[in-house]
């Protein structure tokens, strides 16, 4: 390891344009995919391998698989179908394929005469005539030149706009040699390594980027090969640790003592009319525990839906003010906090606590004045939407934040709003206090993807539901049996009950989905004359959305037609049918939060799942799963394997929890040697854990520099 050129630097403080060609612009696109460095260059692993070590005859070819030909142009015609394409047959001596370009020049029809021979590659598909590729890559042969085969199995790497696959595997290639000439770090101590008998990194980046053709290919697809999870594990533990770190910067801080006086306690839980299960009285507890200590509190509630997690947290809100401190209750959803609103309104004001209010659509001079009591420490509980992250709104003393239905919020917003109670006063930093932390969630997260997105948490869980609740029957039906539908709606609600229509669109689009549920109202309100039939969707003024809640609360409306707006947290115990139109949009988990709205009060529920079809095989699983099933951890487990962790943890969109090379649902298996290795580091190791998290979560890591 002669590092001479560049000073006895490692790999991951070598920016990418040391390497000979890559230039401003090339750099740029780079670091769009957060690849700053050689070792990040090196890190950023293939998706997948193709084999073009060895030449496949036309004859013995299967669809969609990718192959090389080697074969004689037989015709070559430019074809004016739908679009234009440049069509041309092939053969070898066992048969013949289709060659199709949507784009291409003339100069290259020119050169694929008859009798031409090329090398081809590219993806076999079932086309009109036979077997076709697409706009596969080839080569002119020259017998006099033969074209040697790849030695090694061809790296696809995952790529952005901009970046070839050829442009990104010469990198790598690039990469590669410096890798014999620089340190890449090992950062996984021995006695790590030797537990689990793991290869040396340089080792493993080597033989992923270039396996040799003895590799077992399959292996490498399914990412299960031996190098792979080396470096899964690594990854994982960089994230695991990225998330303790987090924990123990928050922590580092201190924070207010809150207690539950037992006098306001028990004035409370007399005036609410029911009295806690064990499993809500067990939370509490555990709650109370947390918040009497001087380190802020990180606990996550799980609890299904129904299962009275906001009595939980009215609790947790009353010790921050018996002990002279604020309280703020985020809700994802207006709808929510409004409801919220009412009911922390209706069980704490009456001990004579002040409740404050904020969400983003308040009017200005409404606004003004809840800040400012917000700012004096006036409100003393503060229920709000996200709104309550901004940086206009600064509280007096705030000593607890509760977010609700936390499978809508990042990480990273769980920090701004925690950030809330240390950045009032800038001077202050130091010694700063902050709130402690509770965050609520009605999707039960499968044990090991809670295990690594949140790391940096306790967890409580409420498994019980409150008695007397009856079990929801749900059936699955063809939209073509609508009439039928409609007219189980009308039986229900000349009863006496009260139901939903729930309308969903695949786009997320407030304005299409509003228009969607105003025709199916319409409809429904011709249909259903007698009925009194409401209407509720994103688009409605805030005080519109309240008024039409309250009717359907007051049992004033039989009937209401939503949108997915009323998913989470809505609560009305009398309705006890649900129809959810073509629930084959939406996923697992927020078919059970929407079906929770169900099932809340003594009588038998029903939930009417109308799907469009035909319906894929897919959908027809998923709906089975619901029909079958209404366990919220039963079901969070089916939407992870039919899903992805991504959607699951609704992630995908903000990129939180992507993983270079870790699969949750693969890797799995890893996550308890990753946490037991991660406390390992944690104590013994601290330099390394920082490096480790930089390494793999590099630009995208918020946790070191809070
Ligand atoms: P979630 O956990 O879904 O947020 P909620 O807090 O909205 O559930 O509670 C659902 C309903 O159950 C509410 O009407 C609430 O008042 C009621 N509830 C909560 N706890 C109990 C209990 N221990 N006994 C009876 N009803 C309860
Ligand atoms: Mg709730």
């Amino acid at each position: 390891m002669g590092a001479v050129s560049s000073g006895g630097k490692t790999l991951d403080q070598i920016p990418v344009t040391a390497i000979k060609g890559v230039g401003a612009s090339l750099s740029a696109k780079l670091a769009k995919i957060g690849l700053l460095s050689v070792q990040d260059i090196l890190l950023h692993l293939p998706l997948r391998y193709m084999d073009r070590t060895r030449i496949t005859p036309i004859g013995a070819l299967q669809p969609n698989v990718n192959a090389v030909l080697e074969a004689e142009v037989r015709a070559c015609d430019v074809v004016f179908g739908k679009r234009r394409s440049l069509v041309c047959k092939v053969q070898d001596g066992t048969g013949t394929i289709t060659l199709r370009f949507y784009h291409f020049n003339t100069a290259q029809k020119q050169r694929l005469v008859n009798g031409t021979r090329l090398r081809i590659f590219g993806e076999t598909r079932r086309g009109a005539s036979g077997l076709e590729m697409y706009h596969p890559e080839y080569d002119e042969l020259d017998s006099a030149a033969p074209l040697p085969l790849e030695q090694s199995l061809t790296p696809i790497y995952p790529a952005t706009e901009g970046l070839t696959q050829p442009r990104l595997r010469s990198l790598a290639v690039q990469a590669l040699t410096w890798l014999d000439k620089h340190a890449l770090k090992e950062l996984l101590p021995e006695v790590v390594r030797r537990q689990l008998n793991q290869v040396p990194l340089a080792e493993a980046l080597r033989y992923l980027h270039q396996p040799p053709t003895s590799a077992n290919i399959q292996q490498l697809m399914d990412g299960e090969h031996p190098y792979q999870q080396r470096l899964a594990f690594e990854e994982l533990l960089a994230h695991h640790l990225s998330l303790l770190l987090l924990r123990r910067e928050t922590q580092a801080d201190g924070a207010y003592r809150l207690n539950l006086h037992t006098r306001l306690q028990q004035g409370f839980l007399a005036q609410l009319g029911f009295s806690l299960t064990r499993a809500q009285s067990r939370v509490v507890n555990e709650i109370a525990d947390d918040l009497a200590k001087p380190i802020p509190m990180l606990r996550l509630v799980q609890g299904d839906v129904g299962s009275g997690k906001t009595v939980v947290a009215a609790l947790a809100a009353l010790a921050a003010v018996a002990s002279g401190k604020q309280a703020a209750i985020m809700a994802p959803t207006e709808i929510l906090a409004e409801q919220h609103r009412l009911n922390f309104g209706k069980w704490l004001e009456p001990l004579g606590i002040k409740l404050g209010w904020l969400t983003g659509k308040l009017k200005v001079a409404e606004r003004r004045t809840q800040l400012a009591a917000i700012a004096s420490g006036d409100a003393q509980v503060v229920v709000g939407t996200h709104a309550l992250f901004q940086e206009a709104v600064s509280f007096a003393d705030l000593g607890l934040i509760v977010i609700d239905e936390q499978h809508r919020f990042g990480v990273h917003q769980r920090l701004s709003l925690s950030e809330k109670g240390t950045n009032s006063d800038e001077q202050h930093r130091a010694g700063m206090l902050r709130p402690h932390q509770l965050i609520m969630t009605a999707t039960p997260i499968p044990r090991t993807l809670a295990m690594s997105a949140y790391a940096d948490l306790d967890c409580s869980v409420i498994d019980e539901l409150p008695p007397g609740r009856t079990p929801i029957t749900t059936v699955v039906i063809s939209d073509n049996r609508r009439e039928e539908v409609i007219e189980r709606v009308r039986l229900a609600c000349e009863q006496g009950r009260q139901a939903y229509w729930v309308c969903t669109l695949i786009e997320e689009s407030e304005a299409l989905e509003a228009q969607a549920a105003e025709a199916t109202a319409a409809n429904l309100i011709e249909s259903l004359p007698h009925l009194r039939i409401g209407l509720i969707h994103g688009r409605l003024k805030p005080a519109e959305k309240e008024a039409v809640m309250a009717a359907f609360k007051a049992n004033t409306l039989d009937l209401l037609v939503a949108t997915t707006v009323i998913e989470v947290g809505v609560d009305v115990p009398n309705a006890s049918l649900m129809i959810i139109e073509n629930p084959e949009r939406l996923g697992l988990a927020q078919l059970h939060q929407l079906r929770g709205r169900v099932g809340r009060g003594s009588a038998a529920s029903h939930c009417v799942l109308l799907y469009g079809s035909p319906l894929s095989q897919n959908g027809r699983e998923r709906l089975r799963v619901m029909r079958e099933s209404s366990d919220g951890f039963y079901i969070a487990e089916q939407d992870l394997q039919l899903r992805g962790p991504g959607e699951v943890l609704g992630t995908r969109q903000t990129g939180e929890m992507q993983f270079k090379i870790a699969d949750l649902q693969r890797d799995g298996h890893l996550l308890p040697v990753v946490k037991d290795a991660a406390l390992l580091l944690m104590s013994d190791y601290p330099q390394l854990c920082e490096q480790l998290v930089l390494r793999w979560l590099g630009q995208n890591q918020r946790y070191l520099q809070v």
